[in-house]
């Protein structure tokens, strides 16, 4: 059967109906969670003091230190006996964050995801080859379900190993892709490099997502393989991808208001911001059963389109995602925060006390530099012990943040310092160019 999906042409009144009748039942799954159990409890919450969609804002947010705080198991509103799958967050190495699915969350989620590509013209004749991980991150197992969802002759590839990524899209006629931004380009270069020109290649469709990317690496890549390109966004902790996407018109995504109730709000003040400006943008879960949750704060930076799509589509659009409140930062897809890196820095006794991460965008490539100063009395010992060390630290660092970055060595106060606090990272890579 074709797929179609009713919700997903909702106008607003529906889409507002729906919305309250969910919040409500979300509110009162919700309330079988230790975690929200206690702070509805405090707050004196339940789901009989929601009379509409509107009340949302008088429940409390909750943050990822809250979720870090509630692993593995507080934030479960069912018995282990009705969950089948866990993912994580790419950026918990260090301190994890774990999401939980029933079954029903599963195939809810699929069908989000199926949604997504059947909008961009994705249909069951298609060939679809996943270049994403597989494992905890989500856009492998999560996309990899929608298509399945829709009927296509889906491909889990994975990521790397160039070579075998082409000899699959040729022998099977990909039709379509799902790539990383940073990926793709990386991709089509190389292919370019062996002599293939990657235009004269089968996909005339790429999902692109998980990193921030701008419009002109959307229209690089599309000129690059020859593709129409389409912003796919999610995170773990909303499932993963599905959570808003792009349609034909390429300008928004639409995020899908019949899952997910969304916010944006002043990170300073919690405050709603009006449609139009940039502020946080804060998610709760409708349908989730397994692991529900409430105004969660992405930390993503975006603002509502206002006006209507072209599309036709109700549902509301989010610009692409600006940056992030917090310091987490993104290289080839795995989220990093600074405090990982120090970690493992401050883990080697020849290192100083300071330390600059430099991220550059080097031919449309992230690159993570990190300079680190040795202190004076390592730093007079021959070159082959400074190789060493710096050998060692950039695997120990691969083994934390999943990338491999450049490690300098430096002489001991060469990096400058500011007055107040240090500034840990410097990101020179340009966003908006
Ligand atoms: P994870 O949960 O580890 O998959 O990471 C989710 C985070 O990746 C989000 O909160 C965003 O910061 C980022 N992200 C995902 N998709 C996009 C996208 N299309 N554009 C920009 N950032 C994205
Ligand atoms: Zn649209």
């Amino acid at each position: 059967m074709e797929y179609y999906a009713v919700e997903e042409f909702w106008d607003r009144a529906a889409i507002s109906r729906a919305q309250t009748v969910r919040l409500k039942n979300a509110v009162e799954r919700a309330a079988h969670s230790p975690y929200y159990r206690e702070i509805f409890a405090a707050a004196g919450i339940s789901h009989e003091t929601i009379r509409s969609h509107e009340d949302i804002v008088s429940l409390p947010f909750t943050s990822k230190d809250d979720l870090r705080y509630g692993y593995p198991d507080k934030f479960l509103a069912v018995s282990t006996k009705a969950l089948v799958r866990l993912h994580a967050s790419s950026g918990t190495t260090g301190s994890p964050i774990a999401v939980c699915h029933t079954q029903d969350d599963l195939d809810v989620w699929a069908e989000l995801m199926a949604r997504c590509m059947h909008m961009v013209g994705v249909r069951n004749t298609d060939v679809f080859q996943n270049i994403a991980g597989y494992g905890l991150f989500t856009g492998g197992l999560g996309i990899h379900a929608g298509a399945e969802r829709l009927g296509c002759l889906t491909i889990p590839a994975g990521t790397g190993n160039t070579r075998r990524q082409l000899k699959l899209i040729r022998d099977l006629n990909v039709t379509v892709l799902h790539i990383i931004p940073s990926y793709a380009l990386y991709l089509g270069n190389a292919l370019m490099d062996e002599g293939v020109d990657p235009r004269s290649l089968s996909p005339r469709i790429a999902l692109i997502g998980a990193e921030p990317h701008s419009e002109e690496i959307r229209q690089r890549i599309e000129y690059l393989l020859g593709v129409k390109a389409y912003n796919s966004y999610g995170l773990s902790e909303m499932n993963g991808p599905g959570v808003a996407f792009e349609c034909l018109a390429q300008n928004g995504l639409h995020v899908w208001e019949d899952a997910y109730l969304l916010e944006v709000i002043d990170p300073e003040t919690g405050e709603r911001v009006p449609d139009g400006e940039i502020g946080e943008m804060v998610l709760t879960t409708l349908v989730r059963r397994g692991m529900p949750l409430i105004r969660y704060r992405t930390r993503d930076l975006t603002r509502i389109l206002p006006g209507d799509c072209p599309c036709g589509r109700k549902h509301r659009r989010i610009d692409r995602i600006t940056g992030r409140v917090d310091d987490m930062f993104i290289v080839k897809g795995c989220n990093i925060y600074p405090m990982q890196v120090e970690h493992v820095l401050m883990g080697f006794p020849e290192v100083g006390e300071n330390y600059l991460i430099v991220l550059e965008r080097i031919d449309a490539m992230d690159q993570m530099r990190v300079l680190v100063e040795i202190r004076s009395e390592y730093f007079v010992e021959d070159m082959r012990a400074l190789t060493s060390l710096q050998r060692s630290i950039a695997q120990r660092l691969h083994s934390e943040i999943l990338v491999t970055p450049k490690v300098e060595l430096v002489q001991q106060n060469s990096i400058p310092r500011g007055e107040g606090k240090a500034k840990r990272v410097d990101d020179r890579r340009n966003i908006a160019s």
